[in-house]
């Protein structure tokens, strides 16, 4: 099947002995391209690398991740992220709040996140969104960046269905990862809530491999697993909903 990989930290050091081939590798298994994270500006430039590498093939964004929002520096980070997004990055992100971790205060988290989705809306970039356990902030940050015009997504979701509501009442996309395949998964509905045309999927590799992978590094090529079980939840087919998502990952993030 022919898919899209919207949300994959292919820079990551994971990576460092096998990178081209796991590029080949998610060729082989029907990818059509593949959105390589920059969840900081070190990461955004080594994902830069691997765009200009692949082209046509590899995309990648630049943000700063909330687990490092403590370390946040308006000036410094917004420059590196336009810089990234002036050599060709297609969206600003992942950033967002995750209060779950806690890694970094919650105000700074709030800071750098206002921060990324105001300059999302000046650069007219679409954003990657992480939240985890920040359900009321995160709904009140990306109604109103959506108001404004933005427009994102909200990766690996795993929230409530009044998050998924509100982001998809002011145009946003919801993104699955292979947590559906989990046996402890059980939120079929909110599968089922995200229409056909704000749908994503991902496999936020080296993070999340979809069962039967579970526990291992995880990589693009296992996408398809977890299509399958989106497919199987929304009673669609694979196939039909591998080429609605990967419609859906060139319409949001303007892949050529
Ligand atoms: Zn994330
Ligand atoms: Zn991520």
């Amino acid at each position: 099947m022919n898919f899209i990989d919207s949300h994959v930290h292919l820079a990551d050091p994971a990576f460092d002995d096998d990178r081209a081939d796991t590029v080949e590798r998610a060729r082989s298994a029907g990818a059509l391209a593949l959105l390589c994270i920059g969840e900081s500006l070190d990461a955004a430039r080594r994902a830069g690398d691997l765009a200009a590498r692949h082209p046509g093939f590899c995309f990648h964004t630049a943000g700063v991740h909330p687990h490092d929002a403590a370390d946040f520096d308006a000036s410094r980070d917004l420059a590196g992220i336009r810089a990234e997004l002036a050599r060709g990055a297609v969206a600003v992100g992942e950033c967002g709040l995750d209060y779950h971790y806690d890694h970094s205060p919650r105000e700074r988290q709030r800071d750098a996140f206002a921060a990324q989705l105001a300059l999302a809306a000046e650069q007219a970039r679409p954003v990657v969104v992480h939240t985890r356990e920040a359900e009321d902030d995160t709904r009140a940050m990306v109604s109103d960046a959506g108001r404004a015009g933005v427009r994102g997504v909200l990766h690996c979701f795993t929230g409530s269905h009044a998050l998924a509501r509100a982001a998809l009442d002011v145009g946003w996309f919801v993104s699955f990862s292979g947590i559906v395949t989990f046996r402890k998964w059980g939120d079929d509905e909110l599968v089922r809530l995200v229409p056909d045309d704000r749908l994503l999927v991902e496999s936020d590799a080296p993070y999340l491999a979809p069962v039967p992978h579970r526990g291992r590094r995880n990589e693009p090529s296992y996408v398809p697993l977890t299509i399958e079980r989106v497919a199987a939840i929304r009673h669609a087919s694979p196939d039909a909903l591998a080429g609605i998502t990967a419609a859906n990952a060139r319409h949001l993030f303007g892949l050529a």
